[in-house]
């Protein structure tokens, strides 16, 4: 049989994709070639005439028949890029997304560099926050909870693969009913999206644990209960961090006592008031 170029098979991909609605075929069908090789897209695309062989060539095309199916590309490969780390990613917790790295970026301003802060991640998923933050401050103490035990085997295994299993520490918890003790951080990206848009979701996103995007009737029912609690889990001045859903920024804040709280909004690349900081007044 005659293989084929790297080029031919990406040219081939994206037909395949244009057969169902996706985002951005040619995009996705470079991503998984590359994916299928074991190297970078960047490499890819350099050396395009590349013959592919026949066991490689099996591969793209079951992972192209597996995004034609709506499966998130993350799942697809098993893993993706989280600021430094590299993460496991499949159907036991939502895969990363970009605008939690900026969540983390956001936190890691909150400390100086080498100090030595007690965070706490709720909702952790696949650990993501939990673990980017141990990676940034190697002195602090992780606690990262969640209520389903399947995320929480993802998290523990993205623990051991980036080498800070000994810097977390994993906890099955409904939230803080497991938890003791305070924290400077408190962070989460809980479930926020409103129970009538699940429906509305992509496929691909759909295909994620629902437990990790549903919030109830106005998607806030997770973040009330983090509010509520908050306080009396933060040490003086300490911080509670939240990603929350496009246009929700006004009924969050409005949970948060003034008297008690003071912060704000922050918008993620995309413009959208996406994180809320709010700092514990003593
Ligand atoms: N950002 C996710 C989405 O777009 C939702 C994440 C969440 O509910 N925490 O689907």
């Amino acid at each position: 049989m005659n293989l084929k170029s790297r080029a031919q098979w990406i040219a081939w991909g994206r037909e395949e994709l244009q057969k169902v609605p996706t985002a951005q075929p040619q995009a996705e069908a470079e991503f998984l070639l590359a994916a299928a090789l074991q190297t970078s897209r960047t490499r890819v695309l350099a050396f395009s005439a590349q013959l592919v062989e026949t066991a490689e060539a099996e591969q793209f095309c079951n992972f192209i028949e597996k995004k034609k199916s709506g499966m998130p590309v993350a799942y697809i490969t098993g893993e993706t890029d989280f600021c430094s780390l590299t993460l496991r990613c499949d159907a036991r917790a939502l895969a990363p997304r970009p605008e939690t790295e900026e969540l983390v970026e956001y936190c890691a301003k909150l400390f100086e560099k080498g100090a030595d802060p007690a965070i706490l991640d709720l909702c952790t998923g696949s650990g993501c926050i939990a673990l980017a933050l141990a990676a940034k401050f190697p002195r602090a103490r992780v606690t990262a909870v969640d209520i389903s035990p399947e995320a929480l085997s993802l998290a523990q295994e993205n623990a051991r693969l980036s080498k800070l299993q000994e810097k977390v520490t994993f906890i099955q918890s409904n939230l803080f009913e497991e938890v003791s003790g305070s924290f400077d951080l408190i962070v989460s990206n809980p479930p926020y999206i409103p129970t009538a848009d699940m429906a509305t979701l992509s496929p691909e996103v759909r295909q994620e644990p629902h437990l990790a995007l549903d919030g109830g009737e106005d998607g806030l029912d997770i973040v009330r209960q983090i509010v509520q609690l908050a306080g009396d889990y933060l040490n003086p001045y300490g911080t509670l961090a939240l990603e929350i859903g496009m246009g929700e920024a006004p009924a969050v804040c409005a949970l948060f006592d003034p008297s008690q709280w003071e912060g704000g909004i922050k918008k993620d690349f995309a413009g959208i008031d996406r994180f809320i900081f709010a700092r514990r007044k003593f």
